[in-house]
């Protein structure tokens, strides 16, 4: 048997590349992983400054442009800059997690917060297809993306459920 070719087969980061015809080269592989390990979401100079130091050389634009790559082919998101002076507020952040979900950022701290999946679920779904129809002949365009974004802080519970702004931000195909 050969053993390169089950060895190949099994690994889990070529089986993601590999139908999307991604080389998977060093450089990709490790910053891949570190995207895939952490769920900060974190910026391409943040990654970067994590990576230093490691087994495999990176530059500053190696790292982002492997991450526009993986962007490119769907093997991860990437989120607007916030903006402001807040750490990572003026860059793109990036997102392994690639199905539908929403993110509660911190307008204090930058930070980014994935939503459970259930509870990301049940608010897309209520944002359904009457509703996103009667948008669409009240203001006469037709809508292509739901993008929700959830503003919280943490130890402002009662806030958050008060009522939060909301930003349209999350992309989302429609049905
Ligand atoms: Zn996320």
């Amino acid at each position: 048997m050969p053993a390169k070719q089950t060895q190949a087969t099994q690994d889990p980061i070529q089986s993601r590349f590999a139908p999307l015809n991604v080389r998977c080269t060093q450089q990709r592989r490790v910053v891949f992983e570190a995207l895939c390990a952490t769920r900060s979401h974190p910026t391409a100079e943040q990654l970067h400054d994590q990576l230093q130091g490691g087994h495999v050389a990176l530059s500053l634009a190696t790292v982002y442009n492997t991450l526009e790559k993986f962007c490119a082919v769907g093997l991860a998101h990437k989120l607007p800059p916030s903006g402001g002076r807040r750490p990572g507020g003026g860059s793109s952040r990036y997102d392994a997690t690639v199905h539908d979900h929403l993110h509660v950022r911190c307008p204090r701290t930058g930070e980014i917060t994935d939503v459970p999946d259930r509870l990301s679920r049940e608010v897309l779904d209520r944002i359904g297809p009457d509703l996103l129809g009667r948008i669409e002949s009240e203001i006469g365009m037709k809508i292509e993306h739901v993008h929700v974004e959830l503003v919280g802080s943490r130890g402002a519970r009662s806030a958050a459920t008060s009522g939060t702004r909301r930003r349209p931000r999350h992309r989302r195909t429609r049905p």
